[in-house]
């Protein structure tokens, strides 16, 4: 598990929730304080064992701390006695001193002490209080590229103030190491399209998402804004720009997660999807991909299934995406001949028809499998066909946050 972490501002909290705040981020100081002298009382011990057993009780009474913001109390107290004890042993440090805490040290929000809530686009944090059923809504100002990130919020969290400003910081639950293929892993195919938005092929599934309605729905909001840009009304298409991204954004979201969920309901489902990033400078893709490679709502498409399949805990594979729509998947004869239209394929070779979307998605499943193969046999085609799972994940991260 990685730790990274997004901060957030608090959106305008009024003064009944500032005065909550303040209050629990004073007494929460008071009881590291307690904690870090009670340690020095015994001989400056960091075992959370004894420091728990002389504490916490006194903490939760004295301080009227709910128990989640006494543990990481304690918690936090012990950090600090067991980086002065690495001080203390380090040939590098000479003058080590007892640690204190500053005044405005953040407020430590265990997990179990909060939730975050979303409607759409906007989120709240909800915070206990330690009163049973009451709680202080917090909502939060998330910018919109953190958006997605925001569903692997997870773990003990701080919230803390700046220049009369309040924030939340949250940990973010990134698994690190890629989910491993398994040797019974069934693969499932993804191809993303236009006419189809995405195409889902696996072992006994085969399920399209229309994309007609979405390119309708699109091209009026295309035809809208000429409207309004010959009318020199900037404002009505910046507006309509913005209604298009939330929208698109809701359905790259219910897209991505019945895809996810269908896959999910198999043991050992892999999702297989065409690798994105470098083709290019590789190879001249084909029309189609690079069309839809410049299309941002089909990337975005592409990251959440990506997102939340790691989540889920499915591994995600990446093939390459040359010849996956010409090619024929009964005989694997590939020519553009194949495809006589958009929707159509027809195998010049053996006669195979298909629609076009599922033949694709059907190569890319079987490409999967084959990727697969080489990974975990290592040969010297593995390194030059395999997109790297890892580089990949490298380059989803320094999509996030970096404030940690
Ligand atoms: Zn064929």
């Amino acid at each position: 598990m990685s730790t990274e972490c997004v901060v957030l501002k608090i959106v305008a909290p009024t003064k009944r929730k500032r005065r909550f705040l303040a209050m629990m981020q004073e007494q929460y100081a008071q009881a590291v304080q307690y904690v870090i002298d009670f340690s020095c009382q015994n001989g400056k011990t960091s075992s959370i064992v004894k420091l728990h057993a002389g504490c916490y009780y006194a903490i939760r009474e004295q301080f009227d701390l709910p128990s989640d913001y006494a543990r990481m109390a304690l918690r936090q107290a012990q950090g600090m006695i067991h980086s002065y004890w690495g001080a203390v042993k380090s040939k590098h440090i000479k003058k080590v001193s007892w640690p204190s805490l500053n005044d405005n040290a953040p407020l430590g929000l265990g997990i179990h002490a909060y939730r975050l809530f979303h409607n759409s686009d906007r989120w709240a944090l909800r915070v206990s209080t330690g009163k049973r059923g009451t709680y202080v809504w917090l909502p939060l100002c998330v910018p919109q590229k953190y958006q997605d990130t925001m569903s692997l919020a997870y773990g003990d969290a701080q919230l803390y103030e700046r220049d009369g400003k309040w924030y939340a910081k949250l940990p973010l639950r990134l698994s690190t190491d890629t989910p491993l293929v398994s040797d019974d892993a069934q693969f499932f195919g993804v191809d993303l399209g236009i006419a189809k938005a995405a195409t889902l092929v696996g072992p006994g599934v085969v399920k399209f998402w229309s994309g007609k309605a979405l390119q309708d729905r699109r091209r009026r909001f295309q035809t809208y804004r000429s409207r309004m840009q010959r009318k020199g009304r900037l404002d009505k298409v910046r507006a309509s720009k913005g209604k298009e991204r939330r929208w698109q954004r809701d359905v790259n979201h219910q897209i991505s997660h019945e895809l996810v969920n269908i896959v999910a309901g198999t043991p050992g489902g892999v999702i297989v999807l065409e690798k994105l990033d470098g083709i290019r400078s590789r190879t001249r893709g084909s029309k189609r991909f690079n069309r839809m490679m410049g299309n941002w709502a089909f990337r975005q498409l592409d990251d959440m299934i990506v997102y939340k399949a790691k989540r889920a805990g499915i591994p995600v594979v990446w093939v390459d995406p040359r010849n996956t729509s010409k090619m024929c998947s009964r005989c694997g004869h590939a020519t553009r001949a194949n495809r006589p239209d958009q929707a159509h394929f027809r195998c010049v070779s053996c006669g195979f028809q298909v629609n076009s979307d599922y033949n694709a998605a059907r190569n890319i499943s079987r490409k999967g499998l084959y990727v697969s193969c080489d990974a975990l046999s290592d040969t010297a085609r593995a390194s030059s066909e395999v997109p790297d799972a890892r580089l990949r994940q490298g380059h989803l991260m320094t999509a996030q946050p970096s404030t940690c």
